[in-house]
């Protein structure tokens, strides 16, 4: 069994941000010369997500929309977390949007579905953070 290990980085301008990492996560599988296998893709962060959904300017501001709904970021001080942090919010949203995917790889490609899309979430940008591309297989 092969196995490959990538880290990813990103700093995004904004605190919150939607990045399709797809392409990236296509070029570690040609990298890794895995054929068949599985591909785990994860957040290393524990205010950030990786997930598969579409890659539709609409839905995102959506999702936005709905996050901001569920756990809006202000008042800082409706949260019990915020004491020297100002990022529960970012906890929250990042609980609903999943830590992580994992893709078959078949024929050397991404196994996906027609509008599948693999993307990062940030919820606590503005900083380094890291993703984990780890693929599997032979
Ligand atoms: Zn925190």
């Amino acid at each position: 069994m092969k196995s490959y290990r990538k880290e990813l980085w990103f700093n995004t301008p904004r605190r919150r941000d939607y990045i399709n990492i797809t392409p990236t996560v296509e070029q570690c599988l040609a990298e890794s010369g895995i054929r068949e296998g599985l591909v785990l893709v994860n957040a290393m962060h524990i205010t950030a997500s990786v997930f598969i959904n579409d890659d539709e300017s609409g839905l995102h501001h959506d999702f936005e929309a709905w996050l901001e709904k569920l756990a809006p970021e202000k008042p800082h001080s409706q949260y019990q977390h915020n004491g020297n942090e100002d990022n529960a919010d970012a906890h929250l949203k990042r609980q609903v949007m999943g830590r992580e995917v994992v893709a078959a790889v078949t024929d050397g490609k991404l196994d996906l579905g027609p509008w599948e899309q693999i993307f990062y979430g940030e919820f606590d940008g503005m900083r380094r953070k890291r993703v984990l591309v780890k693929i599997v297989g032979e």
